[in-house]
């Protein structure tokens, strides 16, 4: 039964909401039945290589706060900080000199005319000092036309934006009810990227208070319907200075979420072929292999984090976020291994795009 809605995926015959659900819960025999599709449709449609994005965790001040998130606004335990326009280039140019091809800038959700401005002039420089060559990513949240427009003409070309849950009454949970946190906003948002050509991703925390097996199976719906070029999902991790930390609620065991987040890349996979998939840190916090496990049945996108350490302990946004202590330096030669371990080769030097963007743009 199992195995026919996995073939009934794969063959882009019609399924529902109900069959990925059940997939979602299916027991340890048809888990390996997917992640073995899942791997041979990765390695077909996207074949071994998985590409870096340096990761620059830029500022921690967000005017937001979401109820899960250690960096939110009224998190008053933790010191704030922007890094320095050297010390992002110095990163950027770190990701360039190590043949990353990619970097991501993300941050708390700041939308001042200076924030905006100080985005635009480093995407300018980047460019410039990169010959180009580096490929920029932004993930800085929820911002207006102009702005987006404007960071896109400096050289940012792919945008993540989590639509976090994509069923409302279940955004409205896990966010303060204001127009701040508006769903309809965020869908918006990713319509708005997609029509100023960014290459967009989205994706889910997974795990969460009140989501049940339906509310993930609907997000798999939601992008493909949505038709993303890119996802990042991961599981939900508490962090102890979260309003979400106090509630009174049974959450899945941890293992479980991260169970559950496997078993989504894999589906999402075989949903949409040609997408790129991040294998996210949250993984690993919970499994030290955790990403490679993700490479190997169906990621492809892996984001080295490239923040000057000073900083590193001060973008928590869970409990036991990995790599606190660990300098870039140490990063990429472990990676280098782990990858290799994975089955996979690294695309240095590459921007790694989605192909499901670049495939729709050669069929327009
Ligand atoms: N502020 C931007 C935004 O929200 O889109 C970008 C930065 S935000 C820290 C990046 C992502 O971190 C969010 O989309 C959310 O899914 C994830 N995140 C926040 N708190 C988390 C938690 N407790 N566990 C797992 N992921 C978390
Ligand atoms: Fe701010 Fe993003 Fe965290 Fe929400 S998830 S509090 S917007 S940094």
């Amino acid at each position: 039964m199992i195995r026919n809605i996995i073939d009934n995926i794969i063959a882009d015959k019609s399924y529902s909401i109900e069959d990925l659900s059940l997939v979602l819960q299916c027991n340890d025999d048809d888990r390996k039945y997917l992640f073995k599709k899942s791997q041979e449709i990765k390695e077909k449609y996207v074949g071994k290589k998985v590409y870096f994005r340096g990761l620059i965790e830029y500022s921690n001040i967000c005017a937001k706060n979401c109820y899960y998130c250690g960096i939110r606004r009224d998190n008053k335990t933790l010191e704030r900080y922007t890094m320095t326009n050297d010390e992002v280039i110095e990163a950027a140019m770190f990701a360039y000199k190590n043949r990353y091809g990619s970097i991501v800038i993300q941050s708390g959700e700041i939308s001042s005319p200076a924030f905006t401005e100080n985005i635009t002039h480093l995407l300018t420089q980047i460019k410039k000092l990169s010959n180009a060559e580096l490929g920029i990513t932004l993930s800085l949240g929820e911002q207006n036309e102009k702005t987006y427009k404007q960071w896109y003409e400096a050289g940012a070309h792919r945008y993540l934006l989590r639509i976090e849950t994509s069923n409302k009454e279940h955004y409205q949970k896990i966010h303060p009810n204001d127009d701040l946190h508006s769903y309809e906003n965020r869908v918006n948002m990713l319509n708005l990227l997609k029509k100023l050509n960014y290459q967009v991703g989205t994706g889910v925390m997974i795990g969460l208070p009140f989501q049940t097996y339906e509310n993930l199976a609907a997000d798999l719906m939601f992008m493909k319907e949505f038709d993303i070029h890119m996802c990042g999902m991961g599981p939900y991790i508490e962090h102890k200075d979260t309003p979400m930390y106090s509630w009174d609620i049974k959450l899945l065991p941890i293992k479980e979420r991260y169970n559950l987040t496997l078993k989504m890349i894999a589906i999402l996979r075989i949903m949409m072929k040609d997408i790129n998939i991040a294998s996210t840190t949250a993984l690993q916090a919970i499994d030290p292999i955790g990403r490679e496990k993700a490479i190997t049945i169906g990621a492809n996108i892996i984001m080295p984090n490239i923040t000057p350490r000073k900083y590193r302990d001060k973008y928590f946004l869970y409990d036991n976020k990995p790599c606190a202590d660990e300098e870039a330096e140490d990063c990429i030669r472990c990676l280098e291994m782990r990858i290799k371990y994975a089955g996979g080769e690294i695309g240095y030097n590459e921007w790694g795009d989605s192909k499901h963007f670049l495939n729709k743009l050669s069929h327009e």
